[in-house]
């Protein structure tokens, strides 16, 4: 990305503001930090257009992998470190159907995909593509088990294999969104790149070195593919963390557009297959090919991503507002906690476990925990009092009592005043919730 004294050389200098910024070089530094488009001046030039486009394009290329809600994307990342910003597009896993696969093998892997599906903290974690891989040799077996999975998932697809004609045959036997096709090499570099670019298909591109990748990528781009995703070829974890380091750094730190893709890790065959999920998910992976994946895995796998593709800056929040948990009527006491993700769910999780019936009150603190939302002065007497009175949680319990925090003791006397009812004062841990609320 160019400085803003950079960007500022191309335009137009007229400081209208048009673009919403009261001069050019303000509005210079907004898209120096990616906070506004060209677009938004309607003076630029086409010559300057086309030197500001092509030197703030993403240093890693943004690939998309099939259509609509099922639609993935992977790369245009910018950083090395996920505290410098954030990461942007999250590592996707593919489970993979062999051709050659019977009938059980086929619904069993099928069924798998579709299962592995795991709500934490109020987001859904689960399996993202499907990959069919051409290991009968045979066009015809191909093209028929690609459109069976087609048919039965929408999923983003995965076409793996070596043979161009293969490719264009599983195409023409069912209508594909999109699918990455894995992958040219040395050897099928010329017939894999004219199919690519035929059915507008990205296109994976393997070596075993990365010079020898970097060479290949150009000849690709050259005969006018754009959307490439990169193998590594890494012969063992060691090798991954070393060639996905390099291949971000070189991307990102030096703009080496050679390399700028995203990167698809091969898993399939490997005794370390889940290993090479997790190192890939650390170290910028875009894609995971996987012969099959056990929910024990698929758990710590996807927390993991969901962890490391969470921006930092922005804490999970859940909606403010007024929860019944275990169908609360107007005897049930009302509780209040954080728009947190993790407390409201710890709290939700705890107070649904004790089985009494109970309104549980979210007030919004932007996403912080309870101590530090009241440290902040972001959870006060005064807000908690109007959420109270705005989410109408005093008119559907009748108890004329709010159960608060343990840790928020010091407001109780306050609150009392401003809400009007009794308060009382909670356990300091969620874990206590049970016991107190089985006690009232
Ligand atoms: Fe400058 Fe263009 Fe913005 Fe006008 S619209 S202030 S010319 S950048």
């Amino acid at each position: 990305m160019p400085t803003a004294i950079e960007i500022f050389k191309y335009l137009p200098k007229k400081n209208c503001g048009k673009c919403n910024f009261p001069t050019c070089l303000a509005f210079a530094m907004q898209l120096a930090n990616s906070k506004a488009k060209l677009a938004d001046c309607p003076f630029v030039t086409d010559e300057a257009k086309a030197k500001l486009e092509a030197s703030s394009a993403p240093p890693i290329r943004l690939v998309s992998i099939g259509a609509g809600d099922a639609k993935i994307e992977i790369g245009d990342e910018t950083e090395l470190y996920r505290h410098d910003k954030k990461f942007f597009h999250q590592t996707r896993y593919a489970i993979v159907i062999s051709d050659n696969a019977d009938e059980k093998e086929a619904a069993a892997k099928l069924k798998r995909a579709a299962d592995l599906r795991f709500e934490r903290v109020g987001q859904m974690l689960a399996m993202d593509m499907l990959g069919v891989r051409n290991d009968s040799g045979d066009k015809a077996k191909f093209a028929a088990m690609v459109a069976r999975v087609a048919g039965e998932s929408a999923l983003p697809l995965v076409l793996m294999s070596d043979d161009a004609e293969a490719i264009r045959a599983a195409a023409s036997a069912a209508k594909l969104s999109r699918p990455l096709i894995y992958a040219a090499s040395e050897s099928n570099w010329q017939t894999m790149a004219s199919a690519a670019k035929e059915l507008k298909f990205p296109l994976a591109v393997k070596h075993s070195e990365l010079n020898g990748l970097a060479d290949l990528v150009e000849k690709i781009r050259a005969s006018g593919v754009e959307d490439i995703v990169l193998d590594l070829c890494p012969s063992g974890l060691q090798q991954l963390v070393e060639r996905n380091t390099i291949v971000r750094k070189n991307a990102v730190k030096k703009t080496f557009r050679g390399l700028g893709y995203p990167i698809v890790t091969n898993a399939c065959g490997s005794g370390q297959a889940v290993l090479m999920a997790l190192v890939s998910t650390m170290k910028y992976g875009g894609i995971v090919l996987l012969d099959d994946l056990d929910p024990a895995h698929a758990i710590p796998l996807f927390v993991l991503r969901q962890n490391i593709y969470t921006d930092p800056q922005v804490p999970i929040q859940v909606k403010a507002g007024l929860y019944p948990i275990n169908n609360p009527g107007e005897d049930s006491p009302v509780l209040f906690t954080t728009n947190f993700s993790l407390t409201y769910f710890t709290v939700a999780a705890d107070i649904e476990k004790s089985r009494v019936p109970a309104w549980l009150l979210v007030v919004d603190t932007e996403g912080l925990s309870v101590m530090t939302a009241f440290s902040a002065g972001k959870m006060t007497a005064e807000s908690v009092a109007e959420a109270l009175r705005s989410s109408g949680a005093l008119e559907k319990s009748r108890r004329e009592m709010v159960i608060i925090p343990g840790m928020l003791s010091r407001m109780s006397g306050k609150l009392q005043e401003l809400a009007g009812v009794k308060v009382v004062v909670g356990p300091r841990e969620s874990s206590g919730i049970a016991k107190m609320l089985r006690s009232l």
